[in-house]
């Protein structure tokens, strides 16, 4: 009779503990997965690609714009919005029985139901429990809400996916990467978006300059910001919108309003007390850079764990810890130079350290930086304008940073984020031969670095 169950029990089928899990089951590894919602987790089911969704419906707006200057005549256009949303939900189911597909496949038993801990090698799912050799806790996590009067009133990116109608007015409290991406999404549809931000601009963290382009690109495109701005409470009129009350008492009315303030590790009720497992004050799971928590057999990956949270870093950390038990290849995850992108209108796209970073980090640093228009504006007629940054250390020529606002720029830093692990050097860009005409061609032809820079 084997010891346990199973060798792993993953709780939470979210991007992170479906890869750990399909890992661990390629290697022979007796496996079981237990998710309580839907299989997918965040970032296929209420995140990541129901978002990309619904910023491809968006982009549309600006593509019959600009059809005119290239000689089309276009229909007014109109969204349908609940069609799209019946399209968008049916590509969801479809994925999800792909992802149970995929577990079956790597031999993983799904279980539903949400798991709680009962001792170190013990989960419970409804009435029944189960034993494991190793426990992983890829639970992820969820919006937070800042607790103020009315605020049952305000929906988070949950519900904004599931809009059966589109608000004619839209108010976004929070300009992080949920914030400014439904901004561009809901704009693009056609309401009318203020955002109200607590602090200065739009994406603190990213580079200034990136943000301050972004900020402008998005007003330019019907986007109110409204920076330094706290909600007091929230209250619901007759006719159902609502009315917010501002500091300094001013009064800001709208139909929906979608708080975008940041999100928290799920570890609530999962008995992480009575094993043992400890957690920071902001709910995050703490583990070691192996993944490990304090009970030596119980792992922790992903957004529960609120270190980086992006897709991509889970599945890696998932799949380092499946190589580390199940492969005997103890992996840990690198950590420099992540990309990331947000999907606003425009998108924004980054890798590697902001200007201000490299300049405390850094004695000496070089900024390249392009602003210009696209070819495409030239017949579209659209005063846009698309940024790229290069941020260097001086010394050795080694590139620290490269930063993008406008079309493309997740495709395109994408490939820089590449040469930046490589530890690529302002030369080695020089070197490479552009594409042209294309604007990634920017990132290889910058010739002086922005004066006093240094
Ligand atoms: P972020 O942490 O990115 O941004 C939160 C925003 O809300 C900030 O602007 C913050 O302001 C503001 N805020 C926080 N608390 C309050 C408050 N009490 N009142 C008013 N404003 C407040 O969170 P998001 O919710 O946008 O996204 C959560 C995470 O999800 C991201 O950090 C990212 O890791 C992930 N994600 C990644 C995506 C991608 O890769 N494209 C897409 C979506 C999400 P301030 O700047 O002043 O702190």
């Amino acid at each position: 009779m084997p010891e346990f169950d199973f060798d792993l029990f993953t709780i939470g089928a979210g991007s992170g503990g479906v890869a750990a899990s399909r890992r661990a089951g390629e290697y022979g590894a007796k496996v079981a997965i237990c998710e309580g919602s839907r299989v997918g987790g965040t970032c296929v089911m209420r995140g990541c690609v129901p978002k990309k969704l619904l910023v491809y419906a968006a982009s549309f707006a600006e593509h019959f714009a600009d059809a005119a200057g290239f000689g089309w005549s276009v229909p007014e256009p109109k969204l349908d919005w609940p069609k799209l949303m019946a399209a968008k939900e049916a590509e969801l189911d479809r994925l999800e029985q792909i992802y149970r597909r995929l577990l079956r496949d790597s031999k993983v038993e799904l279980i539903e139901g949400r798991g709680k801990l009962i001792d170190a090698h013990t989960v419970e799912v409804g009435d029944k429990r189960y034993t494991a050799k190793y426990i992983l806790i890829a639970t992820g996590g969820w919006p937070e809400l800042p607790d103020i009067p009315g605020i049952d009133l305000a929906i988070t990116s949950n519900e904004a996916l599931e809009l059966p109608e589109l608000p004619k007015r839209v108010t976004i409290v929070g300009g992080g990467y949920i914030g400014v991406e439904f901004a561009g999404i809901f704009n693009a549809a056609g309401a009318k978006v203020t955002m109200l931000l607590r602090g200065d601009n739009v994406l603190r963290g990213f580079d200034d300059e990136i943000r301050e382009r972004l900020a402008e690109e998005m007003n330019a495109r019907g986007v109110e910001i409204l920076t330094e701005v706290r909600v007091r409470s929230i209250d619901e009129r007759s006719d159902g919108s609502l009315s917010l009350l501002l500091d300094h008492d001013e009064f800001h009315e709208t139909d929906a309003l979608l708080y975008a303030t940041g999100r928290k590790p799920a570890s609530a009720g999962l008995g992480l007390e009575m094993v043992g497992i400890e957690t920071r004050r902001d709910a995050a799971i703490v583990v070691d850079e192996r993944n490990r928590t304090a009970v030596p057999n119980i792992y922790a990956i992903g957004d529960v764990t609120h270190r980086i949270n992006l897709t991509p870093v889970a599945i890696a950390e998932g799949r380092a810890l499946a190589e580390t038990l199940f492969n005997r290849k103890p992996l840990i995850t690198e950590r420099d130079n992540i990309p990331t992108a947000v999907f606003s209108r425009p998108p924004v796209a980054t890798v590697g350290l902001t200007e201000q970073e490299a300049r405390e980090r850094h004695e000496s640093v070089e900024v390249y930086c392009t602003r210009f228009r696209p070819m495409k504006a030239t017949l579209s007629g659209r005063a846009e304008r698309i940024t790229c940054k290069l941020v260097v250390d001086k010394p050795s020529g080694v590139v620290l940073g490269a930063h993008m606002v406008g079309e493309d720029a997740p495709e395109i830093i994408q490939g820089l984020a590449i040469a930046l692990k490589c530890g690529a050097t302002k030369r080695d860009f020089d070197r490479t031969m552009g594409i042209h005409p294309s604007a990634a061609e920017e990132f290889v032809t910058m010739r002086f670095p922005v004066p006093d820079t240094d």
